[in-house]
């Protein structure tokens, strides 16, 4: 059980992070351990204090450094679904469920839009968690829609459990794949349900299958977390980064405009700091002061 965890490696979660172990905490910080793409891939960056005129990839390379100064390690992995236990979250990864007192999303913003017909067959059909539902699939036939190479391995996973795979990458990478898994390039513009199956419909076919997952880098916020209180397409949050949810903290991004690095890694420190705060207010409850 750790105090934190906290979701994305850009500049929110790992500046949340930094906070949180100078303030002696225990917490998970979860996410690509390359950091964000939006890190990483940014041309030249000239706006963040004390880096002038910095490239991306050597942007990067100093927050993993820090990191590793402060002996804190990424786990690599996708967060599908958050659940309230009670008094603790728990976090459903590819493989592995984790456990904490208070959550930090820090997931960035999503800049696809949803395939047409995807929320209203979502959870009737359409899966975002290949570890959640890949039983409900046991022998039967299943498209999958990845928009990166990284989604192959719970691919592979679905193709131990299913019947048959039509695989639709969104992406152009040459991908390697065998047995049960049909690689289609095709863009999927639509789904609909025709009876008790699910139709994947592209630009030239159409594709009768029981059951569709949507593996994407980013999980559509209000999958993510049940309940969570949003504005617009942005996490609503107060100034100390709090949520609606009782220790869910938000920042960077995902709360809202402007984009930009340094308001990031500003929020992560101010909602470690709330993090803080909340976990001196649970240690004061059950001491009964
Ligand atoms: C090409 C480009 C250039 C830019 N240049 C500048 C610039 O010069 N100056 C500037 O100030 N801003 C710039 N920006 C904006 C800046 O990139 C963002 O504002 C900043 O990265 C936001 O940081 P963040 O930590 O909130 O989110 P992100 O950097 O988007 O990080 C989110 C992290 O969460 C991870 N994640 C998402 N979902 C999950 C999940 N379910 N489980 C686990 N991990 C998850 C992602 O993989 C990622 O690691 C640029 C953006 C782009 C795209």
């Amino acid at each position: 059980m750790f105090d934190c965890a906290i979701i994305g490696t850009g500049p929110a979660g790992m500046e949340a992070a930094l906070t949180l172990k100078n303030r002696n905490k225990s917490f998970i910080l979860i996410g690509p351990k390359t950091s964000s793409e939006k890190v990483y891939k940014a041309h030249e960056i000239k706006n963040y204090l004390g880096l002038p005129n910095i490239k991306g990839e050597d942007f990067s390379k100093a927050f993993l450094n820090h990191l590793d100064a402060m002996n804190i390690k990424i786990t690599d992995d996708k967060i599908a679904q958050i659940y309230d236990m009670g008094d603790y979250y728990a976090l459903q990864g590819k493989e592995t469920q984790y456990e904490a007192k208070s959550i930090i999303i820090a997931t960035g913003v999503r800049m696809d839009k949803p395939i047409k017909g995807e929320d209203e067959l979502l959870g009737n059909g359409i899966s975002y968690c290949a570890t959640c539902d890949a039983m409900l699939y046991k022998n039967k036939d299943i498209a999958v829609i990845i928009d990166s190479p990284d989604e192959m391995d719970e691919v592979n996973f679905l193709s131990e459990v299913v019947g048959s795979i039509k695989l639709f990458p969104v992406f152009k990478n040459e991908l390697n794949t065998e047995g049960k898994i049909e690689i289609i390039n095709e863009k999927p513009i639509e789904f609909i349900k025709e009876d008790k199956k699910r139709v994947v419909i592209t630009d030239s076919n159409r594709y009768n299958v029981d059951g569709v997952f949507i593996l994407r880098k980013a999980v559509p916020l209000s999958y993510l977390i049940y309940g969570i209180e949003l504005d617009g397409s942005h996490i609503k949050v107060n100034r100390m980064m709090e949520t609606n949810l009782r220790g869910v903290f938000a920042c960077g991004d995902v709360v809202g405009k402007p984009y930009q690095y340094i308001k990031a890694a500003g929020e992560g420190n101010v909602a470690a700091i709330s993090v803080v705060s909340y976990l001196d207010e649970l240690r004061r409850m059950e001491n009964g002061n």
